[in-house]
């Protein structure tokens, strides 16, 4: 259900609500450096999370409501498109596609075109190792997920063979797009796509550039832990951000960065996970074994571009350390902290001078 209560009315309310849920399923979370009140304060739910936007700006109350109300439109769009368990009326979103695989290509809103071509891009940049049509694969690990909710003691992992077999179906290259028809089809149908790793990075950058294209600064966007900062405090100042422990998740951050103008993405073995056989399996799939990928058990991504940050979080995550690192240094303003299993955390220059130090 997507629902949206403009902030001033509710902010009592919706404070004590933040108190509770920012520790729920955030892979890092931002506060007020010397708590400075927002001016403004909005949440809402769409894919699945909750998400909210902050006001710090100098803007009247009337010009928050209609950004914060433009913003929630465009994420709800967003969210029909990718949302791949329900299909909407007079749209073909990515149910619809997967739905259809191996049927005729089908006309889609050119904000999925422009979505599905990014998502192949990230393929191509992460080696493979983030790819949207990994969805026969990560469906095997989401029904043992679901089973080992409802029934803890029958919970299981899928069999390599069927692993193995859906692998089979997960080329990038079955995702057809046509930009100048406006249609995409899923060539084979066994193959589906998953935009967990990408869709709400991605619909956080958009909704991002239209508020800054329409003026805005000082405002803070939290889409489901995705942190995207829209100009710097009014005090001229980064935002204090924790970051989470992956050993300790909802206890103390393992460290606070100051960051303005920017994205910050974590992906975390904490954040959704099931147990079987005595073992704990998380939702972050190596594309290369087919099983959760075991180097890391955090990392978080620092770079203007959300849509950017989420892919590579997710990326990043299914390598090992080299060629993350490798990855990382390739390109320009991405920072990154690695944390290890053992505890041990590593990061870039550019990371370690965002630390707070107190
Ligand atoms: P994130 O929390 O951004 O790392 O995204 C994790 C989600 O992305 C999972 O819940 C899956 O839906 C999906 N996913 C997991 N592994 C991969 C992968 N290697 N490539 C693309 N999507 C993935
Ligand atoms: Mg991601």
């Amino acid at each position: 259900m997507v629902s949206i209560h403009s902030g001033r009315w509710f902010r009592f309310f919706i404070l004590m609500m933040a108190a509770a849920l920012l520790l729920a399923g955030c892979g890092s979370q931002v506060q007020e450096t010397k708590p400075i009140e927002p001016k403004g304060k909005v949440y809402f739910t769409y894919f699945d999370t909750v998400s909210y936007i902050y006001d710090y700006s100098g803007d009247s109350a009337e010009r928050f409501d209609d950004r914060s109300a433009e913003t929630s439109l465009l994420l709800e769009e967003y969210h029909r498109l990718f949302d791949i368990y329900h299909e909407y009326a007079g749209i073909n979103n990515l149910c619809t596609l997967n739905k259809k695989a191996g049927g005729e290509a089908l006309p889609v809103d050119e904000k999925l075109i422009d979505f599905l071509l990014y998502a192949k891009e990230m393929e191509n940049l992460t080696h493979g190792e983030m790819n949207v049509m990994l969805g026969a694969v990560l469906r095997l690990w989401h029904e043992c997920r679901e089973e080992a909710s409802e029934s803890p003691s029958k919970a299981r992992i899928p069999t390599e063979e069927a692993l193995y077999a859906a692998s089979a179906h997960t080329s990038i290259d079955l995702l057809e797009i046509d930009p100048e028809k406006k249609t995409v089809r899923i060539s084979d149908p066994e193959a589906s796509i998953d935009v967990g790793a990408l869709g709400k990075g991605y619909a956080t950058e958009m909704a991002a550039r239209m508020l800054e294209e329409k003026g805005a600064l000082g405002y803070v966007l939290n889409i489901g832990g995705n942190i995207r900062i829209i100009g710097s405090r009014p005090d001229g100042t980064g935002w204090k951000t924790g970051i989470r422990n992956p050993s300790d998740p909802d206890g103390a951050f393992a460290m606070q960065i100051y960051i303005s103008d920017t994205a910050c993405v974590s992906s975390g073995v904490y954040e959704r996970f099931f147990v079987a056989e005595g073992k704990r399996w998380h939702h972050i799939i190596d594309p290369d074994t087919l099983y959760p990928a075991a180097t890391f058990s955090a990392l978080t991504v620092i770079t203007k571009d959300s849509g950017l940050a989420d892919a590579l979080s997710t990326a990043l995550f299914c390598m090992d350390y080299e060629q993350s690192r490798s990855l990382v240094d390739s390109l320009d303003g991405v920072e990154v902290c690695w944390f290890f299993p053992d505890g041990e955390q590593r990061m870039t220059e550019g990371f370690s001078k965002l630390i707070v130090k107190e």
